[in-house]
């Protein structure tokens, strides 16, 4: 069973509220689980969540503020601890090392040799990660500071109705599948391109700390589901230009310019409560008309199908 889905462990930014922990998202795609930015409190807000040390495969870390990365100590150590034996992959900013070394080795415990440091540099980072390739790009903030996302390879999807008509029925769609063509009883040629169409790959973004950039508005180009901050509402626009961080018009418009499908907004100031979260989405509409969750603890986002493009 295939589950693509957003686990969000954590909500708030800089300082957790009685509502929402520090940040913490787990992204599960198939057999794989992206666990980015675990802030303090991580470790049980997974508990909470259902979700164990065994599902993470990747510790993406945008930037070494406490809100993203205080809970490394915990996650890692719990790793150890439940003896996972997968490979993890750590990925974070090369200029944080001195901050990760810290927080990897926080406290004393039994370490395994699972976890593989992957430290980002540059202006664009590839990697393979199961079924998808993980990217990640610079964004702009007060340190050094990167988002990611992951994309799927593009498919063909067979089309019955072309099938037919051709005459191609049981395990002849297979060998077209797997040849690429086939000859037909009759003699005649047909292409795997003549019955089927492309499928593109589903995709999701992580943009966390940052102003308005060049790499924010190319990790969500297409994406269909956009996990963003939007720290501040306009309002508090100076403020947010100055620390580096995206008001929630700022989201949508990143989200509209992109073409993203499911829009996720996350990492509130304190100063807002739950009871502020439309004020968020108004400023969204501004720019953007399509699917806006603004997130809390422990909400469950699916990534969506591309039921549309499939013709259901
Ligand atoms: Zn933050
Ligand atoms: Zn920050």
């Amino acid at each position: 069973m295939s589950v693509r889905e957003l686990v969000v462990l954590g909500t708030s930014s800089a300082v957790p509220t009685r509502h929402r922990n520090h940040n913490g998202y787990l992204l599960r795609w198939d057999g794989e689980g992206f666990l980015f930015d675990p802030g303090e409190g991580t470790q049980r807000q997974m508990l909470h969540a259902g979700v164990s040390a065994h599902d993470v495969t990747w510790i993406c870390v945008t930037h070494f503020h406490g809100d993203h990365c205080l809970g490394v100590p915990g996650v890692v150590q719990r790793i150890a601890r439940d003896k996972v034996t997968h490979e993890v992959r750590a990925a974070y900013p090369a200029g944080g090392e001195t901050y990760w070394r810290r927080l990897r080795n926080a406290s004393a415990f039994a370490d395994t040799d699972v976890i593989t440091p992957r430290p980002v540099s540059g202006e664009l980072t590839r990697w393979p990660a199961g079924p998808v390739t993980l990217t990640a790009r610079p964004l702009s903030h007060p340190v050094q500071s990167y988002g990611y996302r992951v994309d799927e390879p593009g498919g063909r999807r067979m089309l019955p109705g072309e099938l037919e008509r051709r005459g191609v029925r049981g395990p002849m769609i297979g060998e077209l599948q797997r040849r690429g063509s086939l000859t037909l009883p009759d003699g005649s040629v047909v292409t795997l391109e003549d019955c089927s169409a492309p499928r593109p790959g589903q995709s999701a973004a992580f943009v966390m700390d940052t102003r308005l950039c060049d790499g924010a508005f190319a990790l969500a180009e297409g994406v269909d589901l956009l996990v963003i901050e939007s720290t501040f509402l306009s309002g508090e626009s100076v403020m947010a230009a100055q620390y580096g961080h995206l008001t929630a018009a700022q989201a949508g418009r990143i989200a509209a310019a992109g073409g993203v499908r499911c829009l996720v907004l996350t990492h509130f100031s304190e100063r807002y409560t739950t009871a502020d979260e439309p004020r968020f989405v108004d400023e969204v509409r501004k720019a953007y008309s399509g699917e806006v969750v603004t997130a809390r603890d422990l909400m469950r986002v699916p990534v969506p199908k591309r039921s549309a493009e499939a013709g259901g």
